[in-house]
């Protein structure tokens, strides 16, 4: 990480991890602009899973391509710049939807302190930082979970059950969270955002992760 970081400052090619093509590294040394400026709003409507206690759900993009590439390296490889660059691109698609439900507050699903000191930032909070949307810490995670990637439903919910607890209470609010897989962390967030008073609470998620396809007859 380092030595992408380093090359990205002294403007030296790399490849980009993404499509492999070279190019001269402006913030990070990760990917390239191209495939950045592929992270888009999607444009083929994927129904997403039922979520209880949920009043209202949106997703930026499918979890897939170099949006992908780029979660992972953040959260995996702990490259903060490219957390920024993602903020810019999902920035005004999360604003229209706050600007859409006239909720004028976003807060999202916080990272576990020890996973958040060994990566160095929580990358939820600072997608919304660097987004600069009025963002309020509401949920704090007191449980440590292993990551849930891979893991069955039944079994994600039980490795969030009781991991949040509420900071405090709004009216109305967006919960911000990375990847949308089968919704349980969220489902959970939500509960406890309702137990602390909150009347609505809506999701916005960066990447959706899509259905598998329906295996071949
Ligand atoms: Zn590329």
């Amino acid at each position: 990480m380092i030595a992408r970081l380093l090359d990205a400052l002294l403007l030296t090619e790399r490849s980009c991890l993404h499509c492999g093509k070279t190019f001269k590294p402006e913030t990070q040394g990760y990917l390239c602009r191209s495939c950045l400026l592929s992270v888009r709003p999607a444009e083929s409507f994927y129904e997403p899973p039922e979520l209880p206690g949920l009043d209202g759900l949106e997703y930026f993009a499918l979890y897939e391509g170099a949006l992908r590439e780029a979660v992972k390296l953040i959260k995996f490889k702990s490259v903060k710049p490219l957390a920024c660059e993602l903020a810019e691109r999902f920035r005004r698609h999360l604003k229209s939807y706050l600007d859409e439900l006239g909720v004028p507050f976003v807060t999202f699903v916080p990272t576990h302190f020890l996973r958040r000191w060994r990566r160095g930032f929580d990358h939820n909070e600072l997608m919304l930082k660097c987004a600069g949307l009025p963002a309020l810490k509401l949920l704090k995670r007191v449980r440590y979970a292993r990551p849930l990637a891979g893991a069955k439903k039944e079994e994600r919910e039980r490795r969030v059950r009781d991991a949040f607890k509420a900071l405090g209470t709004l009216e109305r609010v967006v919960l911000f969270d990375d990847v949308l897989t089968t919704g349980s962390t969220a489902v959970e967030a939500a509960r406890v955002l309702k137990a602390a008073g909150v009347k609505e609470v809506y999701l916005y998620a960066l990447a959706l992760e899509p259905p598998a396809p329906l295996p071949p007859p």
